[in-house]
């Protein structure tokens, strides 16, 4: 049986850990070959040994981190196909107190950086038969929630570029994901409370806890021909939590 990304090159972004590192596991098992790029090499050196790829080292808040990054990349796979973007940070902060050194690191990972990884790929896109790229975005672009004002903010911009992307740069596809609250390192911290654990599980109407496979599951559906009708679009992926 073939893989639905059999052949296919891709760039994952944030592969380290998380979200990420489950997309590396999903895309390579579909068949894939994977760069797997952070700024944790230790990391992605880690996921690549276990599944298959290549890691590079990236700071996508780096210009010149991510144009060397992405050129290494499609060179060791060949060219590519696919681009993911699911590096990011999380400050869960009261707006009043986040200073202008983290809202310049909210912006520069979470909405410069893939704008400038889309950047460094599109001449290698452009070459691809059906190139994809997806973008990992948060349900906090499209709901307030407290204490994730700049953070919800990225998420929004990252959502309209998705959007405007789709319109300026097709035929490449280009579509996000919202998750809600998945466990991973991002989350580890404020979910080691069983309070606020059982809060988070009872705050959406399937009353589970998200897990990274059920994004990284939509990301191979999004990244492959079965989407080929889809882009400019989002997919949400929080158990109802959006309207429970
Ligand atoms: P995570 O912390 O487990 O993984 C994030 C990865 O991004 C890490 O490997 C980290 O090294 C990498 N990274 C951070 N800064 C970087 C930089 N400057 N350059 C390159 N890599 C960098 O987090 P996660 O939960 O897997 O999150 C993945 C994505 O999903 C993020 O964009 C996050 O905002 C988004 N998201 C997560 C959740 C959640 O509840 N976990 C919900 C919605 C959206």
């Amino acid at each position: 049986m073939t893989g639905r990304l059999e052949r296919r090159r891709a760039i994952v972004t944030g592969a380290a850990s998380g979200i990420g590192a489950e997309i590396v596991r999903r895309f390579a098992a579909e068949g894939a070959t994977v760069a797997l790029l952070d700024i944790d090499s230790d990391g992605a050196r880690a996921v690549a040994d276990a599944c298959g790829g290549h890691a590079v080292v990236c700071d996508v808040a780096s210009p010149a981190s991510v144009a060397d990054a992405v050129e290494a990349a499609q060179a060791a796979l060949g060219g590519l196909d696919i681009v993911v973007n699911a590096a990011g940070i999380l400050a869960r902060q009261l707006f009043e107190t986040i200073d202008p050194g983290l809202w310049q690191r909210l912006f520069e990972i979470n909405l410069r950086g893939p704008s400038l990884v889309i950047q460094a790929a599109l001449p290698f896109l452009r070459l691809a038969e059906a190139p994809a790229i997806v973008n990992i975005a948060s349900l906090s672009a499209l709901r307030p929630s407290p204490g994730t004002a700049v953070y919800a903010a990225t998420k929004a911009g990252l959502l309209m570029l998705t959007k405007c992307l789709a319109e300026e740069l097709a035929p490449i596809r280009v579509n996000a994901i919202c998750p809600g609250i998945v466990e991973t390192p991002m989350t580890a911290g404020f979910m080691a409370d069983p309070a606020t654990r059982d809060r988070i599980e009872q705050a959406n109407a399937l009353h589970l806890l998200g897990r990274p496979a059920d994004v990284a599951l939509a990301a191979v559906y999004l990244a492959s021909g079965e989407a080929r009708f889809v882009t400019g679009t989002q997919i949400v992926i929080d158990g109802g939590s959006s309207f429970a």
